[in-house]
């Protein structure tokens, strides 16, 4: 059995410095005669940057925020995860590869709470076992990486590099925190909004799900947090 409780494994490695300043600079640069450069030496309170930030973004001028990179690396997700994640085309990846790197004994692989609940682990170990062995009995005869991979399954884990601006990351908290998406992304989303949010709290209010932003629910299945409003 592959101990798997502390998954995901996330960690920020690059965010920007001075989000809220950086924003602020392209939205003044925006609407002043200024060069940008002038605009970025001066001390500007908190508060005012906020208010001018708040309006921006209200009005959907959603360019201003493309300027502040994320940087995150993620370990102990399935490749069922990995695989909605790179749905998202804003996003940069770096993948760990099932062509390039072979499997060394037991693969790691997650074991779903609901499996567990219907008394399934121990078949599900020994399943993942078999495959284990089947996969090194491949290799060992010299079938390559690329094509013993064929049998590995959607539990088994990986790893990757992934970059985002924070239009894109407000894009993903919109569309995985909802309780409509899958409960694996939806746990990594949430560490990775809780990992920027520690940096800079006032970002907590624009990484929610989608109903929070609209006031209202546009799933066909609504958890009722919110008015429906299904087109
Ligand atoms: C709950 C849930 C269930 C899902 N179920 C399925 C499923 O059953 N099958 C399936 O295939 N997928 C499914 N998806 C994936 C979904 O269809 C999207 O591919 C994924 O969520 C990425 O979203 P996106 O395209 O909005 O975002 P991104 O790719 O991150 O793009 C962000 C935004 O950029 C714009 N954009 C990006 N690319 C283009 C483009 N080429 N043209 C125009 N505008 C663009 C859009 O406004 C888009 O919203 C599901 C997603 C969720 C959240």
């Amino acid at each position: 059995m592959v101990e798997n409780s502390k998954f995901p494994i996330v960690h920020l490695i690059n965010a920007p410095e001075n989000p809220l300043k950086t924003i602020y600079l392209a939205c003044r640069t925006c609407y002043s005669a200024e060069y940008p450069y002038k605009i970025w030496e001066k001390d500007v309170e908190p508060e005012k940057m906020l208010k001018l930030v708040g309006k921006v973004l209200a009005s959907g001028h959603h360019s201003t925020i493309e300027h502040c990179q994320y940087i995150f690396t993620i370990s102990g997700v399935t490749r069922a995860c990995t695989h909605q994640l790179v749905r998202h085309r804003h996003m940069s990846f770096s993948q760990k590869s099932q062509r390039y790197v072979t499997e060394q004994g037991q693969f790691e692989y997650i074991t779903p709470q609901t499996v567990k609940n219907n008394g399934l682990q121990e078949e599900y170990d020994r399943l993942m076992v078999k495959i284990s062995g089947f996969y090194e009995k491949m290799v060992e005869q010299g079938v390559p990486a690329e094509d013993a991979r064929f049998v590995l399954p959607n539990a088994a884990t990986s790893s990757l590099v992934a970059s985002l601006n924070l239009r894109e990351m407000i894009h993903l908290a919109n569309l995985r925190l909802c309780v409509n998406a899958q409960h694996e992304i939806r746990k990594l989303i949430k560490l990775m909004c809780e990992l920027v949010v520690e940096k800079d709290p006032w970002l907590n209010e624009y990484l929610v799900p989608k109903c929070e932003k609209n006031g209202f629910c546009d799933e066909i299945r609504s958890c009722g947090r919110f008015p429906q409003q299904v087109r």
